[in-house]
């Protein structure tokens, strides 16, 4: 194969600018990808590169911008079909919309006719790799995993184990939930692009038998990730604490069940105590901002500043459909009104950061996220004038900040002009 010279703006990171400030990242005007095989070989000056590689074939894609695919560290890849469903919190929210839907990812061609739905609307939106729950049906994991191989894409994803406060069609065991899972481990786990993360959803749609069951498995594979959600509302604390009446807080549900670690991730976590917050730093594990869910469902404000000054490794994800939107784009926008609400304005460069190198950091993988030698050549090509109202305002910017923030803010799948994956055009 022929490599290839993408030419375009570039932003780099040479540190993670919520301690380095925006001088973590470094703005190339006229810049240069070289990607070979569908993975990146060189990154640099235009004029360097094209000089360096005569006989490379060239892309110029103008002054349009060149970023690592975005990382959607948490969804719900079901939950596709209802997104934008209007009126409820947490618990009810589950009931009334998202367990019907659930049900339905029995049928194998339903749970197939959705995932390729939802990786194409992922890859218009530039996400390159997602960190999904699937059902508890083993089928709707497969549909998931196929669907992302022959769009040679990063997934990370696995079965939701549930076995009391659920539909009975939504119900496994203790039992099956191991048996389930360690086989679609056994299936897919580093399989092409796949990883396979033990899922149990939460605390309250699971016994302590079935915890222990998936904590067994975590321990028979510490090298998966073990993904789920950890407090989310105040009221859905109270009765995680009345289910586990010895527990010490929220998170020793999970630490008591052997499902504590440097490769698990915590959804939301916003109303953490001080106890849980310095457990989950001591361990090291990721946290999961979705900061559209958290707003649409009214469940609080996560600390960012506190958890990132702390050390905490932090992702940001869309938690589709509890989030209200596939774009990684509205979830930096909304990370940032949420910042705002706590008194602390995100940097657009802290907002590219989480998007891209913080939940590529939480997933443990940095072959994705950057555009560094050796990476996977994941990456987007973004128009910063994408609508009117975007251009009148990126006319007026003196940096690339000021030129990337109203995209930000205001940006949709409009302002993706082409998704990249392993170097070939997505879609
Ligand atoms: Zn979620």
């Amino acid at each position: 194969m022929t490599a290839t010279l993408h030419l375009g703006q570039l932003i780099q990171f040479n540190a993670n600018p919520f301690f380095e400030g925006a001088n973590a990242a470094k703005h190339v005007i006229e810049g240069a990808i070289l990607v070979d095989n569908g993975i990146v070989e060189q990154v640099g000056e235009a004029q360097t590169l094209r000089a360096e590689h005569p006989d490379a074939a060239v892309q110029d894609h103008g002054t349009h911008l060149l970023l690592p695919g975005f990382i959607d560290a948490h969804a719900h890849y079901p939950q596709t079909g209802m997104i934008a469903s209007w009126g409820k919190r947490l618990i009810d929210w589950l009931n009334s919309y998202t367990f019907p839907e659930e049900i339905r990812f029995q049928d194998p061609a339903y749970a197939k006719e959705m995932a390729e739905r939802y990786l194409d609307l992922l890859l218009a939106h530039g996400t390159t790799t997602v960190c999904s729950f699937c059902t508890i049906h083993p089928t709707s994991v497969d549909a998931l995993f196929e669907a992302a191989a022959k769009r040679n894409m990063r997934v990370f994803a696995g079965k939701t184990c549930m076995d009391r406060n659920a539909p009975d069609a939504l119900k496994d065991t203790a039992q099956t939930a191991y048996d389930d899972s360690k086989a679609l481990l056994d299936r897919w786990h580093r399989k092409g692009r796949a990883s396979y993360v033990i899922t149990p959803r939460f605390s309250p749609t699971s016994t302590p038998e079935q915890l222990s069951a998936l904590g067994q498995l975590w321990a028979e594979h510490p090298d998966c990730l073990m993904q789920t959600h950890l407090s989310e509302q105040v009221d859905e604390i109270d009765w995680v604490l009345s289910l586990f009446p010895k527990a010490r807080d929220y998170l020793d549900t999970y630490e008591a069940h052997g499902l504590l670690g440097r490769n698990g991730l915590y959804g939301h976590a916003i109303h953490l105590t001080d106890r849980e917050r310095s457990r989950l730093k001591e361990v090291g594990a990721g946290l999961i901002h979705c900061p559209t869910s958290n707003t649409f469902i009214g469940s609080g404000l996560f600390d960012m500043d506190g958890l990132t000054q702390a050390g905490h490794t932090v992702g940001l994800a869309t938690d589709t459909g509890g989030g209200s939107s596939f774009s990684m784009l509205r979830s930096m926008a909304a990370a940032y009104e949420i910042g705002q609400l706590r008194g602390r304005a995100l940097h657009p460069s802290e907002l590219l950061w989480l998007a891209t190198e913080g939940s590529a950091a939480a997933l443990r993988d940095d072959s994705i996220g950057r555009l560094v030698p050796g990476a996977a050549a994941d990456f987007i090509a973004v128009d910063l004038a994408s609508t009117p109202a975007i251009a009148q305002r990126a006319t007026r910017a003196d940096d690339i900040w000021e030129a990337l923030f109203p995209t930000i803010m205001m940006g949709d799948d409009r302002a993706i002009v082409q998704t990249w994956v392993a170097g070939s055009p997505a879609l």
